[in-house]
């Protein structure tokens, strides 16, 4: 309780500290959740709690105010009960000094024990059913009676006012009862019970003894002093209540204000950290590992490695075993890297299967290589939600003693790229050739544009020929650019850069003209049979409306669909669910669909057949030198029987010498494709063919 009664509201509230305000509030909200004992009820706080946030603080000052008032009122009555001796009246004296005292004792334990304990006791007399609040203003109402009772006692003293020592005593009940109205300012009943029984005592005692006409006209003063404290008490507990509402309502206000604050704070905390960081795994995402990496780079002088991490063969899980497994094992990879990260290193995962970790070698750091190939092994682990399927993990490292982390994340990229082309579970330091590769692909992404607009890119073909080697098929739309600086650019080397630079589109409209033009020429020189296939990525699958830009290009030039075919590698048809639709949209046009790059992905043939797939092209890894290849001959002739029953057309690309055209022969393919036939060249070398073969 000392608690409560330190934090009144009394001169010094400015300077009450904003914790004891808390506190006091607390305090007070609690006492009046306090469920009142007959109904079991709360008091409906929304309602009520300004009124009692109000008593609480009468309730205060009242305690405060009066223990100020007790020496006083005890001071005067032991001199009136010195008077009264003086006058002969000791007995009487003594018993009404008892009962002053009896009454002030009980004032001030009212005053001195915590709220609660009052409460109680009084419950426990009478059960009353009030709030702890009004139980003890209560009290101190019943308290502030007796006393006044007493006090009323004094005419006893002085024979109803007419001893010689009225002037005394009249002087000494007017002097306690302004004191009271003075020190009850905060709570008007308890004044009014303290002075309304002596000044009516008073009163009635002049009235009724000796009376004359002073005698009553005193009384009549009496009475309009009565009436005029009681009427100063009410106002002063207005201004008070008035006063301590105001408070209430701007410490409540301030305490949502406050609450407001925290919540902002901690949702604007939230949000910091859900940018920062990858929900799924609880790792750093890329806004996280930027920031962090930038610091680590400011802060350190030695060398800084960073390892570039991307798993393989997770999309054929995640397609395989459903995303929520795929989840989970993306858990548990982050999981196993963070166990094996040496001291200080930062690890980050960048979306879908990349990871990152940067540390800084100093002497004591583990080599990137010994590092790199613990990461594999861990990864390479079984994981208990796919049964016999491992993961592998390819790693890109670069070394860096500058601080640009974007630098570095571009290189270790790269040759995260160039371990994937060695395979499964390897990884790559980044080196001279790749730095000349990275350098040529920002020329090339930087010229790119102009090249396109300047028309300096070209579509070359290469014929596919049927059977006997010889009949003409049609032929391959291939794409080159010999860049000024870098000569020829790698076909896949430009859709990739095309795609960063946002030429995807453009590019595909330029391949698309080109395509055109070659079966405008076929078929005004009467070969219509002939047939241009053109190969469409997985990112131009992903990205562009494939379907609506090949339809308008062969409506534009009045060509039959059929002279068309698009060749799609195996995963994108695997892939995307999208390229189905896309797919089936242009087979239903006529367009006929290939399957490119056939035997190193996962499809099936049955699955094919859904996509209204009508060749596979056999990639010529598998091709190439099949002569001597046992192994490679059974692959080729188990796809030519499968893809016979389900009535593929199959297209053997790679054909370098005229051992595997015979093997192949001797498997009945039904077309084939290769250097030994002819490579890819100029449109205007293939017309030239076209118009050869016409004349012979
Ligand atoms: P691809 O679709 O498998 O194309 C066949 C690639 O094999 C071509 O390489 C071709 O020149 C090469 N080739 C043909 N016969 C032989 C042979 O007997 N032996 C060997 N070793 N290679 C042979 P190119 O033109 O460099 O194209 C590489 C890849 O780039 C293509 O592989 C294709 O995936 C992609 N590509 C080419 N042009 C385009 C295009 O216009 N659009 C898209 N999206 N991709 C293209
Ligand atoms: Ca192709
Ligand atoms: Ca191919």
């Amino acid at each position: 309780m000392t608690r409560y009664s330190r934090t009144i509201p009394d001169g010094k509230a400015g300077c009450t500290r904003l914790a004891d305000r808390q506190q006091e509030m607390m305090f007070r909200m609690k006492m009046f959740h306090t469920p009142t004992p007959q109904t079991g009820v709360q008091a409906p706080a929304a309602q009520l709690s300004l009124q009692q946030l109000i008593r609480a603080d009468q309730l205060a000052a009242l305690r405060q105010t009066v223990l100020l008032s007790i020496p006083v009122n005890m001071v005067l009555g032991a001199i009136c009960t010195f008077v009264a001796w003086r006058a002969g009246h000791l007995a009487i004296a003594l018993l009404w000094l008892a009962c002053s005292g009896m009454v002030n004792l009980l004032r001030i334990l009212a005053c001195r024990l915590p709220v609660q304990r009052v409460a109680a006791l009084v419950q426990r007399i009478a059960a009353p059913g009030a709030g702890v609040i009004d139980l003890n203003l209560r009290v101190h109402w019943m308290l502030a009676l007796c006393s006044g009772l007493v006090w009323a006692g004094v005419a006893l003293l002085c024979a109803g006012y007419t001893a010689p020592g009225t002037l005394f005593y009249l002087t000494c009940v007017c002097g306690i009862t302004a004191g009271a109205v003075t020190h009850g300012f905060a709570y008007a009943r308890i004044p009014i019970a303290f002075i309304t029984p002596p000044l009516l005592a008073i009163i009635a005692s002049l009235v009724l003894v000796e009376p004359d006409t002073t005698r009553v006209a005193l009384a009549a003063a009496v009475l309009l002093y009565l009436g005029a404290l009681i009427r100063g008490s009410k106002v002063s507990e207005g201004l008070v209540s008035h006063a301590s509402a105001l408070k209430n309502e701007a410490t409540t206000a301030s305490q949502a204000l406050e609450v407001a604050h925290r919540d902002l704070h901690q949702f604007a905390e939230r949000m910091r950290y859900q940018a920062e960081h990858d929900l799924l795994t609880g790792l750093l995402g890329r806004a996280g590992f930027m920031a962090a990496a930038q610091a680590m780079a400011a802060r350190r002088e030695e060398v800084l490695c960073m390892m570039f991490l991307d798993l393989d063969g997770f999309k054929v899980i995640n397609d395989a075993y459903g995303h929520d497994a795929g989840d989970q094992v993306l858990v548990e990879v982050a999981r196993r890297l963070q166990g094996c990260l040496p001291a200080g290193a930062t690890l980050a995962r960048l979306g879908g299967d990349e990871f990152v970790i940067l540390y800084a070698l100093d002497a004591q750091a583990e080599l990137p290589e010994l590092l790199a190939r613990r990461l594999i092994e861990v990864v390479r682990q079984p994981f208990a939600r796919l049964a016999h399927r491992h993961i592998g993990l390819s790693l890109g490292i670069t070394l860096s003693d500058r601080d640009d982390i974007d630098e570095m994340l571009v290189c270790s990229d790269a040759a995260m790229y160039q371990a994937k082309r060695r395979g499964r579970n390897q990884f790559c330091v980044f080196n001279e050739t790749l730095n000349a590769h990275l350098q040529m692909k920002r020329d090339v992404e930087r010229d790119l544009a102009g090249a396109l607009a300047r028309r300096e890119l070209a579509v070359w073909f290469q014929p596919i020929v049927q059977h006997d080697g010889q009949t003409l098929d049609g032929f391959e739309a291939l794409l080159r650019w010999q860049h000024g600086k870098h000569g020829a650019i790698a076909a896949p080397d430009l859709i990739e850069i095309a795609a960063l630079a946002g030429l995807s589109e453009e590019l595909l409209r330029f391949i698309l003209e080109e395509v055109a033009g070659m079966i405008a020429f076929l078929q005004s020189s009467g070969r219509s049979d002939l047939r241009i296939s053109m190969n469409i990525s997985p990112r131009e699958m992903e990205r562009l409306v494939v379907d609506e830009l090949v339809v308008s290009m062969l409506k534009a030039h009045r060509l039959p669909a059929r002279m068309l075919e698009i060749e799609i590698t195996e995963e994108t048809a695997l892939d995307l669910q999208a390229a189905t639709q896309t797919l089936v949209a242009l087979a239903l046009q006529g367009v006929r669909i290939a399957i490119d790059d056939f035997g190193v992905g996962y499809s099936s043939l049955g699955f094919l057949r859904q996509m209204q797939v009508s060749r596979v092209k056999i990639d010529r890894s598998f091709v190439t030198g099949l002569a001597d290849q046992t192994e490679n001959q059974a692959l080729v002739s188990a796809v030519l029987q499968l893809a016979g029953s389900f009535g593929f057309q199959v297209v053997a690309e790679g054909v370098e010498s005229a051992e595997d055209l015979q093997t192949l022969q001797a498997m009945h393919c039904h077309a084939m494709q290769g250097y030994y036939f002819a490579p890819p060249m100029p449109a205007a070398q293939a017309r030239a063919r076209i118009e050869a073969l016409a004349q012979a």
